[in-house]
């Protein structure tokens, strides 16, 4: 095992779904989840409450595929959570798929979380010692435990103590038998906004999941914010001290739904595009093509075609019924996996020389592989690669699934090795102020993947390896 290998647990890359006082609950909870399904395409549940009783269904697989009208009718009630889980090695059982429900002396309490925890082990050791059992290896069920072993008060008090015992990436929903509970992490890494159709309230990873059922999207749960929704209306709750944000720009860059928006009303698509329209002034050359990397790569190209004069084509056509290949755990599968996903439109290509965008270099196979596609397959006569964010170099410990330090190819190469690498005629990356000057008021961000400044200390030794990254 190597040093980078120690941090990187379970990841919770994911998105949640809630929703307070419909008689619909479960049915707009799982449309919910389906206009969040790219963040997380591993399993799905939705748990809900009549009022008296939780009632939890949950599966591998994809939402569409779990649930259907006899599902839904499982899952009575007004309030209901649900989650999509985002696959990652070694973790794809049931027993991590969320939400997490559990019984204790108060009732029942239900979880779906998406962020990562850092620093668990301690905690998870000291639960352990006092007899807790886990079901799970999900980082998220911990947080159950500190809630259910709590020594005395109201549920609200009990989760507000559990939380302010974990550190990290969370945004969280809980629910019991009548209330419907959204926590932020003090630095509001992860995005949660709040919602309202008709006299119910909602609350989602992302605003996409909104407009699908109707809903208003009226603010974000503040960083530190505990939000208690319940039959007497909205009660906001500071339980955390004032720390500036660091939200995760990689949410931007290739995470969110474009259509979403996030951090305070800010619209992915149009900062995709302002990125590539950077890209294009500082990386010109001159060329026939300007192609995305579909799907994330496409409002960066739009926005680098605009800005250069460039016309914009689609070069690749993606299956979209493939999963994400950065999913597919072997090496030898993903190679394959690019393939599965991608083709070049021949016609469009032939005699061309092509500017080709993406959002993210990580590895580094997926260029690879399309600079040959477009070149052996497509036949264009000049790939320049253009990438629009700074060389991904840090791995992420909140929750965006990237893996270790040392596979991460610009944490060890120059840009030329990897160009060449790539094979692509010419590569160029977005600079760090290039994307400091696209993202408002972009010193509330987190960029750790970018610059590895990593805004949360860890406290646990292991972490200690993280000055290796410096
Ligand atoms: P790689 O082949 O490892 O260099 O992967 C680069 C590709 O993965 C790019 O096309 C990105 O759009 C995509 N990508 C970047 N970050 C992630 C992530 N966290 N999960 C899934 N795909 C990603």
């Amino acid at each position: 095992m190597n040093n980078d290998n120690l941090f990187h647990n379970i990841h919770e890359e994911c998105g949640v779904f809630g929703i307070f006082g419909h008689p619909e609950a479960a049915n707009l909870t799982y449309l919910g989840l389906y206009a969040l399904q790219h963040r997380g395409q591993e399993g799905a549940g939705i748990c809900s409450s009549d009022g008296t009783k939780l009632f939890l269904e949950k599966s591998l697989g994809l939402v569409a595929d779990i649930f259907n009208e006899k599902v839904i009718k499982k899952l009575p009630g007004h309030i209901a959570i649900g989650h999509n889980r985002y696959s990652t090695t070694g973790s794809s059982t049931i027993e991590n798929v969320q939400p997490l429900m559990a019984t204790y002396s108060l009732g029942s309490i239900a979880i779906a979380h998406n962020g990562n925890l850092i620093d668990i082990d301690p905690l998870k050791q000291r639960l352990e010692r006092d007899g807790a059992i886990f079901q799970s290896t999900s980082d998220s069920e911990i947080i159950l435990h500190l809630i259910a072993r709590a020594k005395s008060g109201e549920p609200r008090e009990r989760i507000a103590n559990a939380v302010r015992q974990i550190s990290g990436a969370f945004s969280l929903l809980l629910m019991t038998e009548t209330e419907l509970i959204a926590i932020r992490d003090p630095y509001g890494i992860r995005p949660l906004a709040l919602g309202q159709i008709k006299d119910s309230y909602v609350v989602a990873s992302e605003t996409c999941a909104f407009d699908l059922i109707g809903a208003n999207y009226i603010r974000d749960i503040n960083p530190g914010e505990m939000l208690i929704i319940n039959e007497n209306g909205l009660n906001s709750i500071k339980i955390f001290n004032s720390v500036k944000p660091a939200h995760c720009v990689f949410e931007f860059i290739y995470f969110a739904r474009p259509d979403s928006y996030i951090f305070d009303h800010i619209c992915v698509n149009t900062v995709r595009k302002e990125l590539g329209r950077q890209l294009a002034r500082e990386h010109a050359v001159e060329a026939d093509l300007v192609i995305p990397v579909p799907d994330s790569g496409v409002p960066a190209a739009l926005g680098y075609a605009e800005e250069s004069g460039i016309p914009f084509e689609f070069g690749l056509i993606r299956n979209h019924y493939v999963g994400r290949t950065f999913i597919e755990p072997k090496q030898s599968i993903r190679h394959f996996g690019v393939k599965v996903k991608l083709n070049p439109v021949r016609d469009a290509l032939r005699g061309k020389r092509v500017i080709v965008i993406d959002d993210s270099i990580v590895r580094g196979t997926t260029s690879k592989k399309i600079v040959k596609m477009l070149r052996e397959l497509g036949g264009a006569k000049e790939v320049h690669m253009r990438i629009s964010s700074p060389p991904t170099i840090g791995p992420c410990f909140y929750g965006i699934d990237t893996p270790t330090r040392q596979e991460l190819i610009a944490s060890s190469h120059k840009i030329e090795e990897i160009r060449k690498y790539t094979t692509a005629d010419s590569l160029g990356y977005l600079s760090i102020e290039g994307l400091r000057k696209v993202i408002p008021n972009s010193d509330i961000y987190c960029m750790a993947c970018f610059n590895c400044k990593y805004p949360i200390e860890f406290q646990s030794k292991k972490v200690s390896q993280l000055e290796l990254f410096e």
